[in-house]
């Protein structure tokens, strides 16, 4: 391993392998062999690279490079016409295999340029190259990121010019996931999948992959210590699993009292206050401040403490009356955010506390958390606690269920009160279980699924999509197994917005993360999820979702789904996963 840097040209190799992988365990053998030849002081910037990002994504930085701007890169790069680079563009249908291409062709004209011989570019020249693209502002910035772009492409391999393309347009998509680069660090730097759990929690509380892999490549697991709770650094949301019959939460729980909250139908966000500083985010850990100037203001006049981070739900409200979260997801826009803070009104539910002053609340249990919250927040009329009751009764349950249904909520969410009730980060558990009401089908809740295929449309449909393949999360595995070719539900807008939608994720093979027996007539990398409805969930010997585990050869399908939404909220690890499937399973055969 060279202590100073690995070459890019090295790193574009990889990511060529990378990408041609259609197996999830040769990824992590790849990105090992790839982690050991890199230095610890660039594994950070490696792994951002990995993923099509400069930093951690939650930092959301943007390099601003248009497609025109980097299609002009590559013709200043290799003294190129804007035509020329244009009918390569065209005749490869990428830009990237274009850029690669006229590097083959235009090392004639390089000369002219770099006024020398192309020398190896290493990773952490690419990475800081990129970055003074993303921090180019103001007057002369887009020359400033053409002469860097173009400067960057001239100096380095043919293959290297692929990537580096597609990274300037945020479209590099090897389809690894945060989940395998965890995997390929335990076994790279611990020398074992054992201490996996342990990487994975710091991931989960710190969000950045960067930094969890310079930690522990630089000092092995004991480097983990050093990173905790910090604000302005989401923290990945702690999930709730769902259950089919009331009666049922006691004994998944344990314990003797719990808390049932209200489950709102909006958007979820995770509140940072530092000061006068608020930062909201999302559950995608997205930035969303600025869609939210009203959240920041309830939060800014009525939290009584510098240092905080809190959790809760923005709900629309029209004449007092919670509204949906479609209606919410109306002020989802880049312009004329004030006039719809206007028109669709909100309030927020805060729910839990997950840092106070300097000290993480994690560890601490569900009880001690909503009690700090109460201290420190004064409740207005727009700012509120979420309406719970705890109790140990279930026929009080069953009665604050129907109340929070007839307030417009989706059902509630029952809560463990024990001592051990911490907040765990990013995991789905049985310390929150939500139930909603089961008003149309066997299946006792809509599902998130992840598009990985597309069936060709037929008769009216001849041109656009005829169904979305979709398959659930396996979490254990980081895998995506198919559930479902949904092919009714849609409205024509949804039938113009979808392909949009999904052509940036387009791939000419099976992508590595997704098990399948169906041949699509277009795969995607897996990406985005969409809400599903289904009359039950049955056996299926052409689905994969839980193959072999109710019976052999056969996964689990869902009997006429119907598409409900786009829930570009959602990430796909975060969509239903295959243990919900089979518990979801279980509950239907005892009914
Ligand atoms: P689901 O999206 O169906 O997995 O349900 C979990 C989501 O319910 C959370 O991510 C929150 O957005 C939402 N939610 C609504 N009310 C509450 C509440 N009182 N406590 C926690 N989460 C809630």
């Amino acid at each position: 391993m060279s202590s100073e840097s690995i070459l890019f040209s090295e790193v574009a190799e990889h990511f060529e392998k990378l990408e041609k992988t259609q197996s999830r365990l040769e990824m992590i053998d790849i990105l090992e062999e790839l982690f050991n030849d890199t230095p610890p002081n660039s594994i950070d910037k490696l792994c951002y690279l990995l993923l099509g990002e400069i930093d951690a994504d939650f930092k959301h930085i943007k390099l601003g490079l248009g497609e025109k701007l980097v299609q002009k890169g590559v013709a200043k790069a290799f003294s190129l016409s804007n035509e020329e680079v244009e009918k390569l563009f065209r005749e490869t249908g990428d830009l990237g295999e274009a850029a690669e291409v006229a590097s083959e062709k235009g090392s004639k004209g390089l000369k002219a340029f770099t006024k020398g011989e192309r020398k190896g570019l290493s990773l952490k020249e690419v990475h800081s190259s990129f970055l003074k693209i993303a921090n180019a502002e103001g007057s002369g910035s887009q020359d400033k990121k053409l002469n860097i772009l173009a400067g960057l492409l001239s100096n380095s391999t043919n293959k290297g010019c692929r990537y580096i393309t597609r990274i300037a347009l945020s479209k590099l998509r090897l389809g690894v996931g945060d989940m395998t680069i965890l995997d390929a660090l335990a076994e790279t730097y611990t020398g074992s999948k054992d201490n996996r759990p342990q990487i994975e929690h710091i991931y989960n509380i710190s969000s950045d992959v960067g930094l969890v892999a310079k930690k522990v490549a630089e000092d092995g697991v004991s480097g983990l210590d050093d990173v905790g709770v910090e604000i302005g650094r989401p923290i990945r949301m702690m999930l709730a699993q769902r259950l089919k019959k009331l009666s049922e939460i006691k004994e998944k729980m344990g314990g003797d009292e719990f808390a049932a909250e209200e489950k709102y139908d909006g958007e979820r966000m995770q509140i940072h206050k530092d000061g006068e500083n608020v930062r909201v985010f999302s559950r995608r850990l997205e930035e969303i401040t600025k869609q939210y100037p009203d959240v920041v203001e309830y939060i800014k006049d009525n939290v009584d403490i510098d240092e905080a981070i809190m959790e809760g739900e923005a709900v629309a409200v029209q004449d007092g009356e919670l509204q949906s979260f479609q209606k919410l997801m109306r002020r989802k826009r880049k312009y004329d955010i004030e006039e719809f803070v206007d028109k669709i009104p909100v309030k927020l539910f805060l729910f839990d506390l997950l840092y106070v002053e300097g000290e993480s609340y994690l560890k601490k249990s569900y009880p001690k958390r909503r009690e700090k919250l109460e201290q420190i927040v004064d409740e207005t009329d727009n700012l509120k606690f979420s309406r719970r009751i705890v109790t140990d009764n279930l026929d009080k349950i069953d009665e604050f269920f129907e109340e929070s249904i007839n307030r417009g909520n989706e059902g509630i969410l029952a809560k463990s009160c024990d001592e051990d009730s911490v907040y765990r980060a990013g995991a789905r558990e049985w310390l929150w279980i939500k139930w909603k009401k089961d008003y149309t089908s066997k299946l006792s809740d809509t599902l998130d699924l992840t598009v990985v295929g597309a069936l060709a449309g037929k008769g009216r449909r001849s041109g656009t999509y005829g169904a979305l393949l979709c398959a659930a999360y396996n979490h254990e595995k980081d895998v995506f197994e198919t559930l479902c070719k949904v092919g009714t539900g849609f409205t024509d807008e949804d039938l113009e917005l979808l392909p949009k939608k999904l052509e940036e994720f387009e791939i000419d093979h099976k992508p590595a993360r997704v098990v399948s027996e169906i041949e699509p007539t277009q795969w995607f990398q897996p990406n985005l999820v969409v809400e599903v409805e289904g009359a039950e969930l049955t056996k299926s010997p052409v689905h994969t979702a839980g193959l072999d585990r109710i019976e052999e050869d056969k996964g689990l399908a869902i009997r006429f789904p119907r598409y409900l939404n786009l829930r570009e909220d959602k990430s796909p690890d975060e969509s239903t996963t295959v243990s919900e499937l089979m518990e979801m399973y279980e509950n239907q055969e005892k009914i």
